[in-house]
């Protein structure tokens, strides 16, 4: 027989390791042996093999040897990854609460950590070592949700290795610490980005009702250009007059108030007109009503007094000249004399319309 590995003829070599036939003692060991062998060197050996099943004791050693080589390295990785970890989550929890920018919690976990089995020791009972073959086939990577946060179902994934020494459990209790640890960034990263779209949409609404203000406060302005604000007329009596009587107390005071010449001024001065003409007969007749004009003259009589005598007059001619630059006094004159003259006319047919529409 050769062996297996080096393929060294039997009689050349001291002693060999039988991978199957052994003694009920070593069976499970050559057993091993051979997983081992298909796990670092895929070569496959069955029990009915044409070429050997045996090995050496010197590749015997050198599996033995990689084997605890390669556990030593495993574990001294873990180690590596649980201190780096907890740097890792200190320096993300400080850098939430201090920052603003959100940090993605995924890269805390590294891309590798799908963490192997430890592959059985040579003692190792037989059937156990075939479940945890089982295991390392079935080993997903960790998901941070909360039903892997319960270490029994961590542990049931193969997610940690379900050792019973105080050492196994501590790091159990340590990476479900961590992993708690990830999932509150995790939970605060995503609270953060809804705060974000939170901001955004009101940040939005902000902006869109701005731009309303702004608008509104535009055609409000615009509004005010075409419609002047109505000004205070609270001095002012209701007008135009009936009453010759009370005419002249309201003219005897508007030459001494101001506040109420003030007001008057400003209501003629809003009055319309297409011309001059037109201007005038409106402003007399919104202070002055034809009835009370009839009892008025242009020149003055005994019985009837002038228009040119009272202030309100001499008001509404001011301002007329103001508004219309090229009138002269003579124009504005003639106008008003027309008016005061032809009032009794319109009275009249004012009268006659009257008198039609309650015959009708
Ligand atoms: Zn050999």
């Amino acid at each position: 027989m050769i062996c297996r590995l080096c393929l060294k003829d039997s009689a050349s070599i001291a002693s060999v390791v039988k991978l199957f036939h052994n003694s009920d003692l070593n069976i499970i060991e050559g057993l091993e042996v051979a997983r081992l062998i298909k796990k670092y060197l895929e070569i496959e050996v069955t029990h009915d093999d044409v070429i050997s099943t045996m090995i050496c004791t010197e590749c015997h050693g050198h599996l033995k040897e990689f084997h605890k080589f390669r556990r030593n390295v495993e574990e001294r990785q873990c180690t590596l990854r649980s201190d780096f970890l907890q740097i890792q989550v200190k320096e993300e929890t400080t850098n939430l609460i201090a920052s603003n920018n959100g940090n993605d919690c995924d890269r805390i976990i590294p891309d590798t950590w799908g963490m192997e089995e430890d592959a059985p020791d040579y003692q190792m009972d037989i059937a156990k070592s075939e479940l945890d073959e089982e295991k390392a086939e079935n080993d997903q990577p960790i998901f941070l949700q909360t039903s892997d946060m319960n270490t029994n179902s961590a542990v049931d994934k193969g997610i940690f290795p379900n050792d019973n020494d105080l050492t196994g459990a501590l790091k159990t209790n340590e990476m479900d610490t961590l992993l708690q640890y990830a999932q509150l960034l995790k939970e605060i990263h995503k609270l953060k980005i809804d705060i974000r779209s939170r901001d955004e949409t009101n940040q939005n609404l902000i902006i869109s009702l701005t731009e309303e203000l702004v608008a509104l406060r535009h055609e409000v302005k615009k509004q005010k250009v075409v419609f002047p604000p109505e000004e205070d007329t609270s001095l002012l009596p209701p007008m135009p007059f009936y009453s010759f009587e009370d005419f002249k107390i309201f003219d005897g005071k508007i030459s001494l108030e101001d506040d109420m010449r003030v007001q008057l001024k400003s209501l003629i001065l809003r009055l319309g007109g297409k011309d001059m003409p037109s201007f005038m007969k409106m402003a007399i007749k919104s202070i002055i009503s034809d009835e009370m004009a009839v009892g008025l003259t242009w020149r003055g009589t005994p019985e009837k007094p002038s228009i040119q005598e009272f202030a309100t007059f001499k008001i509404i001619k001011d301002i007329c000249q103001t508004k219309y630059k090229n009138a002269t006094i003579a124009d504005i004159n003639r106008v008003c004399q027309q008016h005061v003259v032809h009032a009794k006319d319109r009275v009249g047919k004012k009268l006659k319309k009257k008198e039609m529409a309650l015959s009708i």
